[in-house]
């Protein structure tokens, strides 16, 4: 087995549009930066990977952003050649590019065809025209569904990201959404509620209530209507907030999940290196700052214990449906669940968010709608 991690993560901090929703990492309307981004990254990729044979043997890439495919078609070969010169996807890889429906032309299809890309992510939100507008998505219901006929010509494996709970959103506009994409020649859904992140232009209208969030109850029933609606078409309920036909889960998102290590690059990109965590600079103009002075820009590196990487990986491993092997985590981390995290998993059982079966410890469905309470609640261990 390579001592080297088998997934790659590249982030492009490039959108059209800045979404009023939104706090990745990115930057819009400064393409003029692009150039010296794809020159940075390069950079990037050489540091940490001096002194290796290269290409390295990987299992997955995953160029996610920000809208990768906001690249013209020649900036996209030449990030797709950097990083291709690094990285040598294996003979059954997954390679995943996230995109939006505008401006996804056959030129940017056929060249991410040419690097061996198959499975494109698409943001697509929403099949409601209304609710796109209100998450200032610059794409239309229409735009979408073409683009997803046609990235079929391209790739086998399609997936699109939906979101629920948006200001003004009925229940059943968002069952409309589902059926719709549940009818579409595609592999694999993710479907995210409405978030407000503090520093977001919606964290601000709807403090100020000018967006009306919608009742938790209402979230919770979309939430139970993408399980129903979805697992009835076919696609599996593999993790919180993910479906998928057989055989096609997301393998490189499996990485995280399984706490398993993943080399990333770009301004926020978050890595897992020989048991180290660490995030690229999230400010893209200082990331590009220290990059063009040859600077290497990192926050929150982190060394974790062996306890605290066990602990993450119960965290991140009920997030899967089928849970984890809870021998395979004491064997693998040389710890006992029970002694590291007794009161939360009592706590657990005791209030019906938690089951353990044929070995693996899982969410109920009453634990799936709690899931961030109930993962969080092995962070930390009690106080004796
Ligand atoms: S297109 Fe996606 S990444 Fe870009 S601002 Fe909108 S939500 Fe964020």
């Amino acid at each position: 087995m390579s001592l080297w991690p088998r997934a790659v993560y590249v982030h492009v901090p490039f959108c059209l549009h800045h979404c009023g929703y939104c706090d990745f990492t990115l930057v819009a309307s400064r393409d003029h930066l692009i150039p010296q981004y794809l020159e940075c990254l390069s950079r990037e990729i050489r540091h940490q990977t001096a002194g290796l044979s290269l290409p390295l043997p990987v299992d997955t890439i995953f160029i996610g952003g920000g809208t990768p495919t906001h690249l013209t078609p020649d900036q996209l070969q030449i990030l797709l050649t950097t990083i291709s010169q690094a990285f040598e996807l294996s003979e059954q890889g997954e390679f995943s590019v996230e995109a939006n429906p505008d401006g996804l032309d056959d030129p940017r299809l056929a060249v991410l065809q040419s690097f061996r890309v198959n499975r494109l992510s698409l943001g697509v939100q929403s099949f409601d025209q209304s609710q796109l507008q209100t998450l200032e998505r610059t794409h239309q219901p229409a735009d979408a569904l073409e683009v997803i006929q046609r990235a079929r010509k391209y790739f086998q494996n399609v997936s699109v990201d939906l979101i629920f709970g948006v200001p003004g959103q009925s229940l059943s506009a968002w069952e409309q959404t589902l059926l719709t994409a549940a009818a579409l020649p595609i592999q694999h859904i993710s479907t995210y509620g409405l978030t407000y992140e503090q520093g977001t232009p919606f964290f601000r209208r709807a403090n100020q209530g000018v967006l009306r969030k919608l009742p938790d109850e209402v979230e919770r029933d979309m939430y139970l209507a993408a399980i129903r609606i979805l697992q009835s078409h076919g696609l599996n309920h593999y993790e919180v907030s993910n479906f998928a036909r057989d055989g096609f889960q997301c393998r490189h998102n499996m990485v995280y999940w399984t706490a398993d290590e993943y080399f990333a690059f770009g301004p926020g990109a978050a890595r897992y290196i020989h048991g180290v965590r660490s995030t690229g600079v999230r400010s893209v103009v200082r990331w590009l700052r220290s990059w063009n002075h040859h600077e290497p820009c990192l926050e929150d590196v982190e060394q974790n214990t062996s306890e605290e990487k066990a602990r993450e990986a119960v965290m991140l491993g009920l997030r899967l449906r089928k849970g984890f092997r809870i021998s395979d985590l004491e064997h693998r981390f040389n710890v006992c669940l029970r002694a590291l995290a007794g009161p939360a998993l009592d706590r657990g059982f005791r209030n019906g968010l938690i089951e353990e079966s044929e070995g693996f410890l899982r969410l109920t469905e009453n634990g799936l709608l709690l899931a961030d309470t109930v993962v969080s609640d092995f962070l930390v261990g009690d106080d004796p």
